[in-house]
């Protein structure tokens, strides 16, 4: 079994991310810039923005942190994101999730202009992304996709199983997978029978919040498995796989963490330069 090494392939992108970043900079005299706004003082936030600004620093990008605390005004924030858009040092915009209940997400992911969106969460990138046009692509299924081309570069016609159908990661996942020409089946919380489903899959993406939702006997032998959960449990942090069980049939999977963790952050930094370049 491949265990696919999520830490050592974000290094390995990170590496070339930095040498087009030199490259780029000889050519435009200016570098790619990464704003990110935080609101409020939730421990997970804080902690994947620090290791976003730290990433993105690693590269040689601009980085930026905007902070506010959790009592700011909804205008206070869609007025600096208008600044923002405006501002040409700016490639790219993150606002970092989840948001207090009293800002608008909505409006707020609306308001940052589609080329410099780069968690692909505005609906104009949506939209090019399912119609099969140029757009930012959400960062975690982004690093799913380039980890499954790695260990297996010709996915036409393959069989999909992705599990899970939110805007974060199931239905951006379903289109990258549909774009290589592999016959893709997204399921949910409704689905009448998951077990049979995943039992159809080449490859199979589990995106839930289940703590081992997927088991071994749930597997096609040589299956490429990919475990985006991240779930806190009283043994740590698991995936939505049974890693174990999958481990003894699936022909390469995922740990987590260590897997698809570190590939989300390498690709938010891949998203920046892409803004960069399509604004060049
Ligand atoms: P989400 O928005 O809560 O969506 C979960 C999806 O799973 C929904 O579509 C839901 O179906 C489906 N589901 C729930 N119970 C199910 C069941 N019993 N059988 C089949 N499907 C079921 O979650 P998310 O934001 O996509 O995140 C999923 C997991 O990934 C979480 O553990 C999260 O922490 C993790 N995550 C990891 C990264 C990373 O960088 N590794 C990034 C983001 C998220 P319905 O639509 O029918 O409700």
């Amino acid at each position: 079994m491949i265990l696919i090494d999520g830490k050592k392939a974000a290094a390995e992108l990170r590496e070339e991310l930095k040498v087009e970043v030199s490259e780029l900079k000889s050519k435009y005299n200016k570098v790619p810039g990464l704003t990110v706004i935080l609101v409020g003082e939730d421990a997970p936030s804080q902690i994947y923005v620090r290791n976003k600004e730290k990433s993105a620093k690693e590269v040689g990008l601009k980085s930026e942190v905007i902070k506010y605390p959790d009592t700011v005004e909804e205008k206070t924030v869609l007025n600096k994101i208008e600044d923002l858009n405006k501002d040409e040092s700016v490639s790219g915009i993150l606002v970092q999730l989840p948001l207090p209940r009293h800002i608008n997400k909505q409006k707020v992911i609306e308001t940052i202009l589609p080329s410099k969106d780069v968690d692909g969460f505005h609906p104009m990138n949506v939209g090019n992304l399912s119609s099969g046009y140029e757009s930012s692509i959400p960062c975690t299924p982004l690093g799913c996709y380039l980890m499954i081309k790695k260990i297996e570069p010709n996915l036409s016609g393959k069989k999909a199983v992705v599990v899970g159908r939110s805007n974060l990661n199931g239905k951006p996942m379903t289109q990258l997978l549909l774009k290589e020409n592999c016959t893709v089946t997204i399921t949910h919380s409704k689905t009448k029978d998951l077990k049979g489903e995943c039992l159809k899959g080449d490859i199979i993406v589990a995106a839930v919040g289940i703590p081992e939702l997927v088991k071994g006997d749930w597997v096609k032998k040589d299956a490429i498995v990919i475990d985006v959960g991240i779930n806190k449990t009283e043994k740590g942090i698991v995936g939505d796989v049974a890693f174990q069980e999958v481990s003894k049939v699936a022909k390469a999977l995922t740990p987590v963490p260590g897997g698809v963790g570190p590939m989300t952050i390498a690709c938010l930094l891949k998203n920046t330069i892409e803004c960069f370049k399509r604004s060049n």
